[in-house]
């Protein structure tokens, strides 16, 4: 009836107990194991199914057991005010990447995963200097977040997980260019290189093609 199997990071564990989650939902007990074991996914969940804890919990818990990984040679030494995050969330809005986040911050206390969120339509000066203190996690919008590796602020180069939340309201938004420009841009990781997750309440064609083109032979889940 609990988070055991397969099993979870200790202080992961404590955190969920925290915010009195006693079992997983059905999205979660699916998910779990199967990002657990390194596959992508492709899941169809709808909003209130628990999806979050479905893709942070195996994230988290894996970043806990793996510690923080060094920022890449082309970084060079020295302080440098690029952020390099091993973990991207994209949603479509400013709730929701706000939603995300907030949860991360809840299950990744006592970590070295420091969470950081940007989106779009507020001061972006104001994102910098929180994403400049520690930005492990990052939840963010896809246009705020084109932005900011355009001005050199966030390198992608050390992605390991990507999770694409909500695509198919990203798709009806307009976002389809700004994720095409993260997901395949020069500075992420090939998709053999990293981790995909993608959520959907729907899987219509212009999905299947995202699919096609992000994930690796993927888990198709639908709860
Ligand atoms: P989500 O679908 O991820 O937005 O989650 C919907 C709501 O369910 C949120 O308020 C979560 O805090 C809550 N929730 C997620 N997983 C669990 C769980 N295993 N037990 C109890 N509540 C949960």
């Amino acid at each position: 009836t609990v988070f055991t199997s397969p099993p979870l990071d200790p202080v992961l564990l404590e955190n969920i107990g925290y915010a009195r989650y006693t079992a997983p939902t059905p999205v979660q007990k699916y998910s779990i194991p199967i990002v657990a074991n390194g596959r992508d996914l492709m899941a169809c969940a709808q909003t209130g199914s628990g999806k979050t804890g479905g893709f942070l919990f195996p994230i988290l818990s894996e970043s806990f057991q793996n510690g923080p990984s060094p920022p890449p040679e082309s970084a060079g030494y020295g302080r440098s005010r690029k952020a390099y995050p091993t973990a991207l969330v994209l949603a479509p809005t400013r709730e929701l990447v706000s939603q995300i986040h907030d949860e991360a911050r809840k299950f990744a206390y006592r970590s070295w995963v420091r969470p950081a969120v940007v989106y779009g339509g507020a001061d972006i000066n104001s994102q910098l200097r929180l994403i400049e203190r520690g930005c492990d996690l990052l939840s963010a919008t896809p246009g705020r977040l084109v932005d900011l590796i355009e001005r050199g602020r966030i390198s992608l180069a050390n992605i390991k997980y990507l999770v694409l939340d909500e695509a198919d309201r990203m798709l009806d938004m307009g976002f389809e260019p700004q994720i095409r420009r993260i997901v395949q841009g020069e500075d992420m990781p090939g998709v053999r290189d990293r981790q995909t997750l993608m959520f959907s309440a729907t899987f219509p064609r212009d999905i299947q093609i995202l699919a096609k083109d992000f994930l690796k032979d993927y888990v198709f889940l639908s709860v």
